[in-house]
């Protein structure tokens, strides 16, 4: 029921039934009560190779042959050059932590993980990174702190990630 606006909430419990009115037409609307979990997929065959790396303990970025733009994580086509190919740039894995924050109310998806801290940090190719930030105690956190990003297996699903450590 979260994502449902205060005046569908407000005209269901009017009509007493989960039935709005569509806005253009008028016509009769169902509006279910519960959320469905989605689960997306989408074709890799363009960044396959950042899923390669990720085997192999590398983490890839792209960038761009024309403007040097880099990107990640990687994307397949400039969206300012569209007549230009991509490269494939390794990360060396050293960055400076950005902002960190731990999630203790997870999502539904995410319910299942303990506590666990997201951090971006600025890579030293130029590139600001949002990852997981792995650290046995979050109260030896600093500003500025320096992270490595590595290769990391997420389990209980057992697939390989990235994920920042401390240096
Ligand atoms: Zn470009």
């Amino acid at each position: 029921m979260s994502d449902l606006g205060e005046m569908t909430k407000k005209r269901i419990r009017e009509n007493g039934l989960p039935i709005i009115d569509e806005a253009r037409t008028k016509a009769p609307l169902y509006v279910s009560m519960r959320e469905l979990p989605l689960r997306f997929q989408f074709g890799t065959t363009k960044i396959q190779k950042f899923f390669d790396g990720l085997k192999e303990g590398k983490i890839y970025m792209t960038q761009c042959e024309k403007c040097t733009q880099k990107y990640f994580p990687p994307q397949a086509d400039c969206p300012n050059c569209p007549d230009s190919s991509m490269n494939w740039v390794p990360l060396d894995g050293q960055g400076e932590l950005l902002t960190c924050t731990m999630i203790v109310v997870k999502p539904s998806t995410f319910a299942h993980y303990d506590n666990y801290i997201i951090g971006v940090a600025q890579m030293k190719e130029g590139v600001r990174v949002l990852a997981w930030l792995r650290i046995d105690d979050p109260r030896k956190i600093t500003p500025k702190m320096k992270v490595r990003l590595t290769t990391a297996k997420r389990e209980p699903e057992g697939f390989i990630t990235y994920e920042f450590v401390p240096e």
